[in-house]
């Protein structure tokens, strides 16, 4: 899932191909175009003689049809769900059962969303530290699919292929169970760098923006050389990207605390999009707001916001943590 459209970089292809798209890696695009998945989910086949399969996409039959001809009969070792979204993992156990391959996934206690079984969807250690500011996440809004996964993977995990094995980096922030794999200097990034537009972090429980630019700032230390993203096309130059998606996120942060400037006095989520995008089309207004959360959410963490207390009468007691979503936020 995508937000916000950024500037195209030098090095950008104009367009990814579907097929072989590098050496013993195989791009088969599913035909879920939209705003939010731009040209379709990215699946990539990794190997030649024997193949892993990443983020298998949602579960639609033309897609299914489409990768098993990809496959052509070729041994699957593995089916990697990089992060639980339905346009990611919908077909994760469908596609496995077919090619009788194990479905391997990020289980380290993290939660994938209400439809998250397998992981469990209560995630005791996230958003603990909202509850130290006062603040209560709510419930889940971007459910993840259903996926029991087989191997459990973790951060440093490797996964056997091929050419050489991949390395599991945890990169939570656009879901808390994504993951992108590396092996010399190629990076499948999956929804966590993508060149066409920059990713959906929404506000706890679903996202989280400061594990987000961690996972930026980690990227942009690595000897990077190629990004395979779960959309859009693949880009050659990830340092120069990478630094433009932790700019574009500053920029929107400084925007965030000169609105709350401007507004004086304690403002709610709602009230802080509409200053920070005075003319945005209805439609995007629950993204850019969602956005804008989960920035709050990770300025009040560092501090560089306060939340205002609640009311006598909203909270008699002083002592309910209030829901991110009507919290008000001043410059601290
Ligand atoms: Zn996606
Ligand atoms: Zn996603």
């Amino acid at each position: 899932m995508t937000e916000t459209r950024i500037e195209p970089g030098p090095k950008e292809s104009p367009k990814a191909e579907t097929g072989i798209i590098g050496p013993g890696i195989t791009l088969v695009r599913a035909p879920n175009a939209s705003a939010m998945t731009h040209t379709g989910t990215n699946t990539y086949l990794l190997g030649e003689a024997r193949l892993i399969v990443l983020d298998p996409g949602p579960a639609d039959p033309r897609h299914l049809a489409a990768l098993l001809a990809a496959i052509g009969g070729r041994p699957v070792e593995a089916v990697v769900v990089g992060h639980a979204h339905a346009d990611h993992a919908g077909l994760a156990s469908t596609l496995a059962r077919a090619v009788g391959a194990p479905v391997l996934a990020h289980g380290g206690g993290h939660g994938v969303g209400q439809g998250g079984a397998g992981h469990g969807g209560a995630e005791p250690e996230e958003g603990d530290w909202l509850r130290g500011l006062g603040l209560a996440a709510g419930p889940r809004r971007f459910a993840g699919a259903a996926i029991a996964p087989d191997v459990a993977l973790a951060e440093g995990s490797l996964i056997a292929a091929e050419g050489g094995a991949w390395q599991v980096l945890h990169t939570p922030g656009h879901a808390p169970d994504h993951i992108c794999l590396l092996r010399d200097g190629v990076l499948l990034s999956g929804d966590h760098v993508m060149a066409w537009s920059s990713s959906v972090i929404a506000p706890p429980p679903d996202g989280d923006m400061g594990a987000f630019m961690a996972g930026l700032a980690r990227l942009a230390r690595l000897p990077l050389r190629r990004a395979l993203p779960g959309h859009g096309p693949a880009h050659d130059d990830p340092a120069a990207l990478v630094a433009r998606l932790i700019a574009h996120r500053r920029a929107r942060e400084e925007a965030i605390l000169a609105a709350l400037d401007r507004l004086g006095t304690p403002a709610d989520g709602e009230a802080v999009t509409r200053a920070v995008y005075p003319r945005l089309a209805p439609g995007l207004e629950p993204m850019a707001r969602l956005t804008c959360l989960a920035h709050l959410a990770e300025l009040a963490r560092c501090g560089r916001v306060s939340v205002a207390p609640e009311g006598p009468a909203a909270d008699p007691d002083g002592t309910a943590p209030t829901p991110l979503a009507t919290a008000r936020f001043l410059r601290a």
